[in-house]
């Protein structure tokens, strides 16, 4: 009886780590992108020297760790950033601050995440957190062009206009404008204009399963992506904590973790168009 007792012990638990091996497995795949060619990075892929990121909120860099850290760190790149807003609207994820001082805090948060990821300069403007696209979009342009001019950046970083990652209208705005600026910069100052943009993308997979209405139409939104580079969970993990008034967004918007979803969404997807 007690061996029975044992072995049917032993079954189960046999069973329930094949299952939960399976069901690790399963999640991971929604996070890849197998048609995407994989490189080490891509900065290097371009051979940029010059990076600039361009970004609506607080914490939209955390999509692009991998991209920062590698330009940096493996191609010697200068990394830049600019964001719009200073993520006054948002929802503190805990509550960490008065509600009229959420955009001081996450300003310093970005700034604070900015440095632990190498970027040389940031600069955050004063764009209305959920009205960039109510905002002057020629004024918008022309400003992102006279930086271009001063960092003479040959590698943009930015959202797929179409889709922003998570639909968001800052998020379509700011990737809006920066090809916008990079089209005047080919056309007016062919010679300092950037080499390429690289589109940040969210995991289709993921987006189709679990984004619900929202994440279904950016799937529909969204061009295939061009490259896969890893996108080194740790400084997203990292990142969250920086980021101490988002810190619970990840456990929210996935049901899990920054330690355990970063070790599964562990690369980072792009569109990457040459400026020809
Ligand atoms: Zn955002």
């Amino acid at each position: 009886m007690m061996n029975r007792l044992k072995l049917l012990a032993i079954l189960v638990a046999i069973l329930s780590f094949v299952s939960l091996g399976a069901a690790l497995l399963w999640m991971d795949s929604l996070f890849e992108e197998p048609e995407a060619t994989f490189v080490s990075s891509i900065a290097g892929e371009v051979g940029a020297k010059s990076v600039l990121a361009i970004f609506a909120h607080p914490d939209d860099e955390q999509l692009i760790t991998g991209l920062l850290i590698r330009a940096k760190e493996q191609d010697a790149a200068i990394t830049r950033m600019i964001t719009a807003t200073k993520g006054e609207a948002g929802t503190p994820l805990p509550k960490i601050s008065r509600t009229a001082e959420l955009g001081i805090i996450r300003h310093a948060e970005l700034l604070k995440n900015g440095y632990a990821l190498g970027v040389k300069e940031q600069i955050v403007w004063d764009y209305a957190d959920g009205g960039v696209a109510n905002a002057d979009f020629d004024t918008y342009v022309g400003d992102l062009v006279d930086k271009m001019l001063i960092w003479k950046p040959d590698l943009i970083v930015t959202f797929w206009p179409n889709s922003g990652f998570s639909d968001h209208s800052d998020h379509k705005t700011a990737g809006k404008a920066a090809t916008a600026a990079v089209t005047r910069m080919k056309i007016d100052h062919p010679a300092m204009a950037p080499k390429a943009i690289a589109y940040i993308l969210a995991p289709r997979l993921m987006m189709d399963k679990f984004g619900g209405a929202v994440g279904k139409r950016v799937v529909a939104n969204q061009p295939t992506p061009t490259h896969a580079m890893p996108g080194e969970g740790w400084a997203k993990i990292r990142g969250w904590d920086i980021h101490a008034s988002q810190s619970q967004y990840v456990s929210k918007a996935y049901g899990f973790p920054p330690w355990f979803i970063h070790r599964l969404y562990d690369k980072e997807h792009y569109y990457l168009q040459f400026i020809d």
